[in-house]
């Protein structure tokens, strides 16, 4: 038999998140998004618990944990609130996970036990103005060896946690030669603060209000030569691989999104009364919410699928772009539903359903749209 329930561990970490959730960010988060603020506070105690060192090993005072609970910690964050759990994704999966998985023991020790311990944010810069889904065609940056150092220059756009006060280091994808007509392209680590590394205002966006996303400028920005990331060339496959498991992570994500809609209007539901009843007696809103509720159970299936597959070493490939693709169809159609029976309110920006609603849509867009998704199943499918 599959046995799909969590062991006594996993859901221990998965009761301990969803307290903190509930307790610690509920209250507050609301307030650090209306401002467009990053919640130092929150990431300060969301590091005490543990949650930035889940997977990785003790020794650099990581928790020992796996890829699996890493993504339960995303999916009890993101049931209350999505910029919390984005800042954890990327620090996490996209920014230390790449200097864990390809670093050199040197690049280990320097800058994996402050990101252990949620003290300090990695970064991981991929996207550029000219093209996301389009990488390596639409790259521009470029580094080139002087001497001892690595010269950079070009821009990336929207990158998460790249310009919080916290923030020690951005892994980059650059040009660093070409040959037999190929871009060789490799992954250079640039710590905050280095000249000639500009980071750009904080964007307004529609959606993860209380997340740090800036563009980046390099213009000769100088690094030592030891600051390649793994080997020279490799950086494109690296970064192939980091999206793979990213998009477990995001899968876990928005499925917590979509069970947050779930749990917002089973609240409402009771609560609200119209003609004389509850909203909950009528078939239409109970229809609606057992919609949702079987698209979040689909979707939390889908992604223990990857993140289980990922863990055992087993091929995962196609399993995260079918997560990816199915949990955030269902954060999309929760969130639009979870509104709805909200009626006035669920378009209030006090109301948690509400700030799902403007969450929900990024998550079709970043770590490869919809569209790449399908794009990545239809060629594991042997079709193009
Ligand atoms: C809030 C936020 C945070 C982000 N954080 C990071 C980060 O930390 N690091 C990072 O590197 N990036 C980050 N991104 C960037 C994100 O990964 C990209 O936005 C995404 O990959 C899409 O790239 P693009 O925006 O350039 O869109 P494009 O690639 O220009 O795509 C535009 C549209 O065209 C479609 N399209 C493109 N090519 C094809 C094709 N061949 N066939 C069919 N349709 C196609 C796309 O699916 C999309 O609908 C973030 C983005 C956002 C919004």
């Amino acid at each position: 038999m599959i046995d799909f329930t969590l062991n006594e561990e996993q859901e221990a970490l998965r009761g301990t998140v969803e307290d903190f959730a509930r307790q610690v960010v509920a209250p507050v988060i609301g307030g650090y998004y209306e401002r467009g603020e990053f919640p130092y506070e929150i990431v300060a105690r969301m590091g005490k618990l543990g949650l930035f060192g889940l997977p990785f090993p003790e020794d650099y005072g990581g928790m020992g944990g796996d890829y699996f609970a890493f993504c339960l910690a995303l999916h009890e964050l993101a049931r209350v609130d999505s910029s919390v759990a984005i800042t954890l994704e990327a620090a996490v999966g996209l920014g230390a996970m790449p200097i864990f998985r390809f670093g050199s023991a040197a690049q280990q020790d320097r800058w994996l036990p402050d990101l252990c311990l949620g003290e300090r944010l990695a970064a991981f810069g991929l996207t550029e103005p000219g093209g996301g889904s389009d990488i390596p065609g639409g790259m521009r940056t470029t580094a080139h060896l002087d001497g001892d150092n690595w010269v950079i220059d070009g821009s990336k756009a929207f990158i998460t946690n790249s310009g919080t006060l916290i923030t020690s280091v951005l892994t980059a994808l650059a040009i660093t030669g070409r040959s037999e007509g190929r871009l060789e392209i490799s992954a250079i680590m640039i710590p905050a603060g280095t000249p000639g590394f500009t980071v750009g205002r904080e964007y307004s966006k529609v959606g993860w209000c209380a997340s740090d996303t800036r563009e980046l400028a390099f213009s000769g920005c100088r690094v030592p030569r030891e600051n390649l990331l793994g080997e020279l060339g490799r950086g494109y496959a690296q970064f192939l691989q980091t999206l793979d498991e990213g998009r477990v992570a995001i899968a876990a994500l928005a499925a917590g999104l979509a069970q947050g809609c779930v749990d917002e209007c089973l609240r409402y539901a009771r609560e609200r009364t119209a003609f004389g009843h509850e909203l909950g007696h009528y078939q239409s809103t109970q229809f609606r919410i057992a919609d949702m509720e079987a698209r979040a159970h689909a979707a939390r299936l889908a992604w223990y699928d990857a993140a289980a597959r990922l863990v055992a070493g087993e091929p995962f490939k196609k399993q995260a772009a079918i997560a990816k693709l199915t949990c955030s169809n269902a954060a999309m159609d929760n969130a639009r539903d979870g509104t709805q029976i909200f009626g006035g309110y669920g378009y209030m920006n006090e109301f948690p359903v509400a700030r799902f609603y403007r969450d929900a849509k990024v998550l079709e867009i970043g770590e490869g749209t919809s569209e790449v998704q399908r794009m990545v199943i239809a060629r594991q499918l042997g079709l193009g």
